[in-house]
């Protein structure tokens, strides 16, 4: 997407891989100096290989003391994008406490935290900003084997009303994007099977997954000024996927 982010800080997390590091790359080429967190060092390496100007910060984001530590010197944010997930793909039968509580806490608990840091300095400082919080169709609609990120995604539609909310008199803006299916590691983990491809395409009126490169650009259009009076909302970035 066309749009200039130049003077904006920008803080991505979940950068290493997938859709948070084609975020963190398309906003350093619009002009914003970004800082990338992941919990996996060689993918910070080959993220600032990639564009020297970011700036890395690596982090497991299940641990709460660590995270605070991190990302306590990384200076003043004006957008945000809560990216890092994970899918932990078990039976509703078969869902395990250890499971559970890593998709909680990644999907969630670590979205709270370093929104509450991002936040507190956007408000102390009068600037406003911009957060966008990665949630997905999953949040809408039950799918097989997903009962725990279904979950995690729906919690994280609600969290991000709140936070519009709370925020909003600061002048900052919480909008989450509801992608479909992309096909990046995490995607491949649940949909690489023929048959189960097949069967969500069948659901999905433009009838294929989304690309990386689509979900990046809502991502923008919501940090941006472009969407300087929308806030609170859920965005489908799913061919269709949840109007049927
Ligand atoms: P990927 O698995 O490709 O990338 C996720 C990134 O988050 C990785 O860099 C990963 O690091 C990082 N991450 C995960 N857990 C942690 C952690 N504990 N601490 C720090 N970093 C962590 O996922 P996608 O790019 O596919 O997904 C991005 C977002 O989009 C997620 O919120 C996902 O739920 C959502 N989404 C994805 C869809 C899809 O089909 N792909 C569909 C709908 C929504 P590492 O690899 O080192 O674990």
């Amino acid at each position: 997407m066309e749009a200039s982010f130049a003077g904006k800080r920008a803080l991505v997390i979940g950068a290493g891989k997938g859709i948070g590091r084609a975020t963190a790359l398309a906003l350093a080429r619009c002009g914003a100096k970004v800082i990338a967190v992941t919990r996996t060092q060689a993918d910070l390496n080959s993220l600032v290989e990639e564009c020297a100007s970011i700036t890395p910060v690596c982090v497991d984001l299940t641990d709460w003391g660590a995270t605070e530590q991190a990302l306590q010197d990384v200076g003043p944010v004006d957008l945000l994008v809560n990216n890092a997930a994970c899918a932990n793909l078990q039976p509703f039968l078969e869902v395990t406490p250890d499971k559970f509580e890593q998709a909680f806490s990644v999907n969630v608990k670590a979205v709270v935290q370093v929104s509450q840091l991002v936040a507190r300095g956007m408000k102390a400082r009068g600037s406003g900003g911009s957060i966008v919080n990665v949630s997905s169709q999953a949040s809408q609609r039950a799918l097989r084997e997903h009962a725990v990120y279904c979950a995690t995604k729906a919690a994280l539609d609600m969290l991000s009303k709140v936070m519009a909310l709370e925020l909003g008199p600061h002048q900052i803006r919480v909008n989450t994007v509801n992608p479909t299916v992309v096909m990046t590691d995490m995607g491949r983990l649940g949909w690489s099977d023929p048959e189960k491809a097949k069967s969500m395409k069948s659901r999905i009126p433009l009838g294929r997954f989304a690309e990386v490169e689509e979900v990046v650009n809502s991502i923008l259009f919501l940090l941006s000024e472009k969407s300087s009076m929308i806030n609170g909302v859920t965005l489908p970035v799913d061919g269709g996927f949840l109007a049927c």
